[in-house]
């Protein structure tokens, strides 16, 4: 597909070769010429005062005609033969998706001896699974992982690709998406379907994340998105879909890179996993100082929880880094998350409204945190919290 030139309209006055970002415009003679390499942002339709370019009408489902395109994937991230727990998270998305499409969903499954977990995806929302097993995908590189995500989107046509914004997702879907000449909305938060022209609006922060900009990619396939992991809800064990297990070779020729797996590093965990806790208990500025976090530290103890934080109280050195929960840290969807004096900005409310059950103490009643809780309590959080530890201590006879 490519930019489209009304030779009878071009003046060839050179304007739109001057703005061309990509520098895929040049003029021989009085003619213009569109060289390769153009993606179509439309930056030279804005210069253009003879009004002879325009871009091509937005496509259909499958670039090649003649094969029917593929429905939903989503990229099956595992490591060490267990299943990122954001892979359940998209096939869930993705079935919401498939259905305001009428597509199928599948997810692709690559690595080393996998093959036991094609019956979990398939319980989980996938009608299909495909499955590349080779021993240079036993461990996570980003060139054989291109390599066979892209040869597998060629030969099957997705319409949309979905993977998880983790490590693995950021450092090789970008690589698929460029090998498919196509566009990638990173971190999305929110996905719709624009069912006129089968178009996937992709929702994430921008601009510092003052705004929430949807994104559309109409004129290349796959659509393609990477979303972070804890955003959308798993779906139920017991999908009765068409239960289908696709084997598909995997070339190594020119898939080896430059990098080398050497070894694996586990990782020191956190007290408890923000990102797989059921119940958080998280704290802002109201807590006044970095002491009173021990109190956070008691009543989640309790509850069997793990300990949140907005960025206010992680900039202000109360606690570290990995606590903080919110557009620039984690995303999570617990069973019950607890607000303590936290004011519920929209940058900290992007990573745990999906919460099933809120709790929010604040002493401002009109803090906005207020309208996302389930529950709300106007008070002080140092007479509330504490009270709260006693109850449940007494509750329990200690
Ligand atoms: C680009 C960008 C990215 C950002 N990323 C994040 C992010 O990932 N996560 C995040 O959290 N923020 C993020 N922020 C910051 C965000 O905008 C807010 O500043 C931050 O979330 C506010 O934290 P807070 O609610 O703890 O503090 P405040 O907004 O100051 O709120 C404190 C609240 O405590 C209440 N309070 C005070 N005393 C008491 C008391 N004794 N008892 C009960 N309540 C009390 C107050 O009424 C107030 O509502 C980001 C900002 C930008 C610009």
């Amino acid at each position: 597909m490519s930019l489209i030139l009304d030779t009878d309209k071009c003046t060839a006055c050179g304007q739109c070769v001057d703005v061309c970002p990509f520098g895929v415009l040049s003029l021989e003679g009085e003619n213009l010429v569109i060289g390769e390499g153009c993606n179509l942002c439309g930056a030279c339709l804005e210069a253009c005062e003879a009004g002879a370019l325009a871009l091509p009408e937005t496509a259909g489902p499958s670039p090649r005609p003649g094969v029917p395109p593929d429905g939903i994937w989503v990229f099956a991230e595992q490591r060490h033969g267990e299943l990122a727990p954001v892979a359940l998270e998209l096939l869930g998305e993705a079935r919401r998706l498939a259905e305001a499409l009428g597509v199928k969903v599948s997810a692709v499954l690559c690595g080393g001896q996998v093959e036991p977990l094609a019956p979990v995806l398939l319980d989980r929302g996938a009608d299909k699974v495909y499955l590349v097993e080779h021993p240079l995908l036993a461990e996570f590189l980003e060139e054989p992982y291109v390599a066979a995500l892209t040869s597998l989107a060629k030969k099957y046509q997705p319409e949309i690709i979905l993977a998880g914004a983790t490590y693995v997702g950021r450092a090789f879907i970008p690589g698929v998406a460029a090998a498919l000449k196509t566009g990638l909305t990173a971190d999305c938060t929110a996905f719709a379907i624009d069912p006129e022209p089968r178009l996937l609006q992709q929702t994430r922060p921008a601009f510092g994340g003052n705004i929430m900009a949807t994104i559309i990619t109409p004129r290349t396939y796959p659509q393609m998105a990477t979303a972070r992991p804890g955003t959308f809800k798993p779906l139920a064990p017991g999908y009765q879909g068409d239960g289908q297990v696709v084997q598909v070779g995997f070339d190594p020729a020119g898939a080896a890179g430059r990098s080398r797996f050497l070894s694996t590093v586990a990782e020191i965990k956190e007290r408890v996993a923000l990102a797989a806790a059921e119940v958080i208990v998280a704290g802002g500025r109201g807590l006044k100082e970095a002491k009173n976090f021990k109190l956070l530290e008691e009543l989640a103890d309790l509850l069997g929880a793990a300990v949140g934080a907005t960025r206010a109280a992680v900039d202000a050195g109360w606690i570290s880094y990995p606590h903080q929960i919110g557009q620039t840290g984690k995303t999570v969807s617990p069973k019950v998350y607890l607000a303590c004096g936290i004011s519920g900005a929209a940058q900290h409310l992007v990573g745990m409204q999906s919460s099933d059950f809120i709790v929010a103490i604040n002493k401002d009643p009109g803090a906005p945190i207020f309208q996302v809780a389930d529950v709300g309590l106007v008070g002080d959080v140092m007479e509330i919290v504490p009270a709260l530890i006693q109850e449940i201590k007494k509750s329990r006879g200690s």
